[in-house]
């Protein structure tokens, strides 16, 4: 099987559609998850780590690489690199990672989003500690009780980025960061953009046709 590389303004979908792929045999390795797990030992990194995220800046390309590298190194199955690379530095690492390792085989999926539609989902987004994700504005995505998972049955929560100041920030960083990065891959065939206007299993099922190619 391939893998895959996410790139995504935030809320446009890359961890709902991971966990899709989950089940059918692919390993998640979510950045900004892994940065979250680091300020929850309360470490003086991880202090750090939650000020640039709550200003909804980027964590340095040393720092998230390291999380990335030590995973990627450590599988035996197909990967979803969701939330790296987000700048030119991070392509130039993971190009080099990817070299060492002899790993040639995946696909870069581009989800495509409105900056109104991504600040929406943003907004009205809950998340579980377990990882499960909802939304408010969305009836596939709404909890059957309010407040609560459906998967683990405890308190959601919000995320102290997922408000409209940091997520104009972090949307203008995609911008600035993350265009160059579409460009690349696109001259080097990698690139696959899908609509999120789509279903989620209709999105689901391009990515599995872009997958069996
Ligand atoms: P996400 O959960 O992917 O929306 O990421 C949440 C936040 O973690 C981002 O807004 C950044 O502050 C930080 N982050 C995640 N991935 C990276 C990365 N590859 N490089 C730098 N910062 C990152």
């Amino acid at each position: 099987m391939k893998n895959v590389i996410f790139i995504a303004p935030p809320a446009a979908g890359k961890g709902t559609q991971s966990s899709k792929l989950e089940t059918l045999g692919f390993y998640h390795i979510s950045t900004g998850d892994m940065l979250r797990e680091e300020i929850a030992t309360g470490s003086a990194l991880g202090d750090e780590i939650n000020k640039l995220i709550s200003q909804g800046d980027l964590v340095g390309d040393e720092i998230v690489f390291e999380l990335i590298s030590n995973k990627i190194k450590s599988l035996d199955k197909p990967f979803i690199l969701d939330g790296f690379p987000r700048t030119m530095n991070q392509v130039k690492m993971l190009n080099n990672l990817f070299e060492e390792l002899n790993i040639n085989n995946y696909e870069v999926i581009y989800l495509d989003i409105e900056l109104e539609d991504a600040l929406k989902r943003t907004l009205g987004r809950l998340t579980c500690k377990c990882g499960a994700s909802y939304n408010l504005y969305n009836d596939e995505f709404k909890p059957k009780v309010e407040g609560i998972c459906d998967k683990c049955g405890s308190q959601l929560q919000k995320r102290n980025d997922d408000n409209e100041n940091s997520f104009r920030v972090r949307f203008d960083n995609y911008i600035k960061n993350t265009a160059p990065i579409i460009e690349y891959y696109n001259n080097i065939g990698k690139l696959h953009k899908i609509d999120t206007k789509l279903s989620n299993d209709e999105i689901t099922d391009k990515i599995k046709e872009i997958l069996n190619d």
